[in-house]
């Protein structure tokens, strides 16, 4: 170790009390104490936290922690206040702040007191606030939650992409971005509205080798389903993600009179409710809560030991965080979706009041989820891929842990299938949705094909050596990987595309797996 190695660890032992650095955290705060730009990407509870914080401890000035949620700042602030005497160490400025007590932040700012300052992007905004903090030394400005600034990310924040502006306006200081989502595509979108190409990225694993990931085919036998899971896992905690709150509210309900302790959360049940399930949960109280994506932030139970979602999610990067509230203590955490194509039609409806460029990328987040849960290779290694990372891992870290690991799935040879299909999409000439693709393929009538007297074709009925259960699932493996598009703006009008037409041309091997059905679910809105 050299003196400056020595000098951090001491300082961490001293703030911190914990005598080793964790994964990447000392080659980051090596990166911020040469003052250059550093982009971080560490999975929730890599200790991203600590990466700014001693930093910031350590060096002249103050630095600025700009951070989305007023109670994550709150608690930030609290838990650095706990390793000092002094209470002015750390400060969160906002606009809830009388005059008295920004007089007083602005005092021990000024007074070199101040080491991290807290926060919201909004409040940076403030005319007020920058020209105080232009006139004051500034170490580097951290950017928590750094994924808020892209529109691919699971939270964009308007506000967020003004901050290089206001970064811009104090000075030359070194920015710190830190993130637990980072696809590649959002890696590059907040290294760009950062405009920090320059930075020193370190990027930790994003492998969870205690979870097992699985996806079952969602039935009309969902509920009892559900219920034999949870009584195979019997007294142990879970959380169930549903889309709706009526769906919350009735699986709560099923499992309830089945005899499981379980509570309903979700952001229309009144505060003082969702407070006392949640604390129910933590407490062990009950065992199950049944939740909409309202449940989880922040929450930090080590031994959830399922998170069973009961519809598919709107992205793989939900996904991640999601089931990433299982198995927190390294022990068991299974990870069960539920997928039927429908609830998937149903989402892309759902979207279609929003504006053009956010269904665009709501559209490509769930053709992601789609692939995920029709994919036959493994989960973990899919999902992986989806972080821009390459899973090539032993037993130990989790290689036979998913579904498609453990029992693969039957494939068969489908080639001549696929280009019978891919000539019916070019010989419809794209006016058809996936019901009515298959529909002609097995020669079935309806009132959509009868007004385009696609029954006269003689094509009509080319594939009905197969039913529409197989069809369909064809359909979808398809358009997975590519020979087939779906249209964003028609909600489902299936496209061949230029590989498909290749495809035509010269076929290839395609191995179709062969047990998703095609199931119908019921309609209904969907809330959080
Ligand atoms: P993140 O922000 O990445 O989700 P946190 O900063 O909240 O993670 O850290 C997660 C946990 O790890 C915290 O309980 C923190 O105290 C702990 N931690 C951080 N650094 C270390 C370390 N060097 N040694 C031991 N524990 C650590």
């Amino acid at each position: 170790m050299n003196s400056n190695e020595i000098e951090i660890h001491k300082e961490l032992k001293k703030y911190f009390g914990f005598s080793q650095f964790k994964g990447l955290q000392e080659q980051v705060i090596t990166s911020i104490l040469g003052k250059t730009n550093t982009f971080v990407i560490m999975p929730t509870g890599g200790g991203k936290s600590l990466c700014y914080q001693l930093p910031a401890l350590i060096q002249d000035g103050t630095a600025i922690v700009v951070s989305p949620l007023i109670a994550l700042m709150k608690n930030q602030v609290d838990a650095i206040r706990s390793l000092s005497s002094e209470n002015g160490i750390a400060h969160v400025l906002n606009s809830s702040l009388t005059k008295t007590e920004i007089a007083q932040v602005k005092k021990d700012i000024t007074s070199g007191l101040t080491k991290l300052l807290y926060v919201a992007p909004e409040s940076l905004t403030k005319e007020e606030y920058v020209t105080f903090l232009q006139s004051v030394p500034i170490s580097f400005v951290a950017i928590d939650e750094a994924h808020c600034i892209s529109e691919w990310g699971h939270d964009f924040r308007p506000e967020y992409r003004n901050l290089k502006n206001i970064i811009k306006q104090l000075g030359q200081v070194p920015i710190i971005g830190l993130t637990a989502t980072a696809t590649p595509k959002v890696q590059e979108d907040i290294l760009k509205n950062l405009d920090m190409s320059d930075a020193n990225t370190f990027k930790a694993s994003f492998n969870r080798p205690n979870l097992y990931y699985e996806v079952r085919t969602k039935t009309k036998n969902i509920e009892s389903d559900i219920i034999r899971f949870i009584k195979q896992h019997k007294g142990k905690s879970g959380i169930i993600y549903c889309l709706s709150r009526k769906k919350v509210e009735s699986i709560a309900e099923v499992l309830q009179v089945n005899g499981i302790s379980a509570v309903p959360y979700h952001a229309g049940l009144d505060a003082k409710t969702r407070a006392k399930h949640q604390d129910m949960f933590l407490m062990e109280d009950v065992d199950v809560v049944v939740a909409t994506i309202a449940f989880g932030m922040g929450i930090d139970k080590p031994d959830v030991r399922f998170v069973i979602h009961h519809d598919i999610p709107k992205s793989l990067e939900s996904y991640y965080q999601e089931t990433g509230r299982a198995g927190r203590d390294g022990g068991e955490g299974h990870c069960l979706a539920y997928y039927s194509y429908k609830d998937v039609e149903k989402l892309e409806k759902f979207m279609s009041g929003k504006p053009v460029a956010e269904q665009e990328i709501g559209f490509a987040l769930l053709q992601e989820v789609v692939a995920y849960a029709e994919t036959s290779m493994s989960r973990r290694k899919f999902l992986l891929h989806y972080f821009g990372e390459e899973f090539d891992g032993e037993a130990g870290e989790g290689a036979d842990m998913d579904d498609n690991v453990r029992n693969p799935k039957t494939r068969i040879e489908a080639k001549d299938q696929v280009v019978k299909l891919l000539e019916i999409v070019r010989d419809t000439k794209h006016i058809y949705k996936s019901k009515e693709i298959v529909f002609t393929l097995i020669g079935r009538i309806n009132a959509v094909i009868k007004a385009h007297k696609t029954d006269t074709q003689s094509f009509f009925g080319k594939g009905s050596d197969h039913d529409e259960k197989y069809w369909m699932a064809l359909l979808r493996q398809v358009l997975v990987t590519g020979y087939l598009s779906k249209d964003i703006e028609t909600y489902g009008i299936i496209k061949i595309t230029e590989a498909g037409l290749d495809f035509i041309k010269s076929p290839v091997s395609f191995m179709m797996s062969e047990d998703h059905e095609y199931n119908e679910s019921e309609d209904e809105a969907i809330v959080t």
